[in-house]
């Protein structure tokens, strides 16, 4: 699956599930918070699971379902101090910083965009230093839209102006993908094993990748 480097200037890479292990973001969102929710509000693990799965039914692909405030507000739970209190899962997935040290000696603008909130984005740079790699570093917070809505691509294009026919985006999520693809972005890759520790994906419409180092 080797690309052609020489027609693509502009690399856009995802951060969980894609560079960082989305073990971390699975026992926060799947494990500790359902655990505090059915501590505080006196229920059982599965009424905890379905109350969340409700909200997520609502809102997955928006901006809300990344908003750490949303969550609080939801759920008057303070998911900050989950996320700081688990934070020895935050890790880096396998060859991560090897394809990114590849991707720095070539000559493209490398881009992080995520969306993950503005401080859970700060606390995985801090604890894994990935911000260095990276020209520019986006949540989609700052454009309004979520990765999942064509306006979010609209918006990040007219704020960078880069040339869609010579760009990369690598993304756990084929929703991301999906809409990307449709915006014009020529090259879609997706994760097979986003989450070391969980089932791989698979897909009809976009090469999952296993392991970085075969894009190189
Ligand atoms: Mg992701």
């Amino acid at each position: 699956m080797r690309l052609d480097w020489n027609t693509i200037d502009t690399c856009f890479l995802d951060m969980d599930g894609t560079l960082l292990d989305l073990y971390y973001d699975h026992k926060v969102w799947h494990v500790e918070l359902p655990r505090r929710l059915a501590s505080k509000d006196n229920l059982n693990k599965t009424e905890a699971k379905l109350r969340i799965e409700l909200i997520t039914e609502e809102n997955k692909g928006t901006l809300s379902w990344y908003d750490l405030d949303f969550w609080k507000r939801a759920l008057d739970i303070d998911i900050d101090e989950i996320e700081i209190a688990l934070s020895h899962y935050i890790s880096l997935r396998t060859g991560a910083i090897e394809f990114l040290l590849a991707l720095k000696q070539k000559p493209l603008t490398l881009f992080l965009v995520t969306n993950a909130h503005p401080r859970g984005l700060d606390r995985k740079l801090e604890k894994t230093l990935i911000g260095n790699y990276f020209d520019h570093i986006i949540s989609s917070h700052e454009i309004g839209l979520a990765k999942e809505s064509l306006g979010f691509w609209k918006g990040f294009h007219r704020r960078y102006n880069f040339n869609k026919s010579r760009s990369i985006l690598i993304d756990d999520n084929l929703n991301v993908l999906k809409t990307a693809k449709e915006f014009g972005i020529k090259h879609t890759y997706g994760v097979q094993r986003p989450n070391s520790k969980g089932e791989a994906y698979s897909s009809e419409d976009f090469f999952l990748i296993e392991n970085y180092s075969s894009l190189l």
